[in-house]
């Protein structure tokens, strides 16, 4: 067991680093504010080669494994985690097409990605199916010649900028789980309206918005694999892209950690910094543990990823725990600022306010542990 970099892998985390300390860091705070969508940013990691980390080279990819994607999506959440959500939510819709697409599809939906700079949604929750995704009420009616898409969706990263959309439905609810398809959908498909941007606590750089699907009319050779693959497909995906979400965990608590660390050796109280007070080293430790602890599981997950092991149980505790840790290390982050930490004059009230979401989004922490029990009680 190796726990050391390769030089490659080091040098492309320079790379990241370098873009994030540059591009990103100087104006998050600013797009946290006005909302607005980052899309020059995003071209530019695209132009960087830092985003749709899981095309393979055979498609014109970078040929990153999962754990080089992570350590690049690490480092740009420690950027801004919002600004990331919009990154990842590429690789999140370009994974089912990856995983359950022919040759065909892969060369017509994902090679565009690689030619130009292009945008993708991951489309499965709907207003009343969140964490029962298995329950999702958009259908997907065989017209003979072609799909026809009706239903809504919620909490769409990207919605209103992407290019492509993955989306899943049921070729019959009754069917649960397996009645779940997937389809493609291209941008400007007529029936498809994007509703409002949606006004939210963090990730406010992050375009969020629902979907309504109004006799859409897909071709029939966008669905992916066969109709009732789609859960299958689903799964799967999630597998890929829990160990990055959580690597955008740990990218947010590593970057409250390091405001913390440098903020308590200024802040003089009684007469010393701040960090000469035990009650606040013992803070800043187990800030520390948590944030080794979390990027030692995302690590793990990612490396069974990359050697076709099946790590439905580690990526699910990768994902909780530093989604956890997250939210625990920017809210201490926050408290060792004090009242300053209250203050949008400094970056940790933003990083409170952004690791809630990790707890939510790709199956809250609680469906997390609802999966971890599921694989411990069935060993
Ligand atoms: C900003 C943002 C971006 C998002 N981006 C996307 C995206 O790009 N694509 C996409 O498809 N979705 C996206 N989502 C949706 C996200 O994945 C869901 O919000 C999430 O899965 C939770 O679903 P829900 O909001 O309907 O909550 P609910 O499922 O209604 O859950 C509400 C609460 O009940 C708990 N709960 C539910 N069931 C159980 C249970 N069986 N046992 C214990 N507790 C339970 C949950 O943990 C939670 O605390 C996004 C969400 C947000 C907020």
């Amino acid at each position: 067991m190796d726990f050391n970099l390769s030089p490659e892998q080091k040098e492309f985390k320079e790379h990241a680093l370098k873009f994030v300390k540059n591009e990103i860091i100087p104006v998050a705070q600013k797009f946290d504010e006005s909302g607005e969508y980052p899309r020059e940013i995003f071209q530019k990691a695209w132009e960087l080669g830092l985003i749709n980390t899981s095309i393979p080279e055979s498609l014109g990819g970078n040929g990153f494994n999962n754990l080089e994607a992570c350590l690049i999506t690490e480092t740009l959440a420690y950027g801004c985690m919002g600004m990331n959500s919009n990154f990842m939510a590429n690789d999140l819709a370009l994974l089912p097409i990856l995983i359950g697409g022919n040759e065909e599809q892969k060369k017509k939906f994902i090679t565009p990605f690689t030619e130009s700079f292009k945008i993708a949604s991951f489309c499965l929750t709907e207003p009343n199916n969140g964490s029962d995704a298995a329950g999702i009420k958009t259908t997907f009616t065989d017209k003979g010649d072609h799909w026809e898409v009706n239903g809504d969706k919620m909490w769409i990263t990207n919605a209103g900028y992407a290019d492509l959309f993955v989306v899943y439905g049921t070729i019959d609810p009754e069917l649960k789980h397996k009645g779940i398809s997937c389809l493609v959908m291209e941008k400007g498909v007529e029936g498809l309206e994007i509703g409002k941007k949606e006004d939210k606590m963090g990730h406010r750089a992050s375009d969020t918005r629902g979907l309504k699907f109004n006799k859409v009319k897909v071709p029939k050779e966008n669905m992916l694999g066969n109709p009732g693959d789609g859960w299958l497909i689903a799964m799967k995906t999630l597998d890929h892209s829990r160990p990055l979400v959580a690597s955008s965990a740990v990218g947010g608590a590593q970057r409250a950690l390091d405001c913390a660390v440098e903020y308590s050796k200024e802040r003089t109280q009684f007469g010393k910094p701040i960090s000469a007070h035990q009650a606040i080293q013992m803070m800043i430790a187990d800030m520390a543990i948590k944030v080794e602890a979390s990027r030692l599981l995302v690590h793990k997950a990612a490396c069974m990823a990359d050697n076709k092991q099946r790590n439905t149980d580690i990526a699910s505790y990768a994902k909780a725990f530093a989604a956890d840790s997250c939210m625990e290390i920017t809210t201490d982050a926050v408290q060792i600022f004090g009242g300053y930490g209250y203050s949008k004059e400094y970056p940790v009230e933003k990083l409170m306010r952004d690791a809630k979401l990790l707890q939510i989004y790709e199956g809250t922490s609680q469906i997390q542990r609802l999966v971890i029990a599921r694989e411990v009680l069935n060993k």
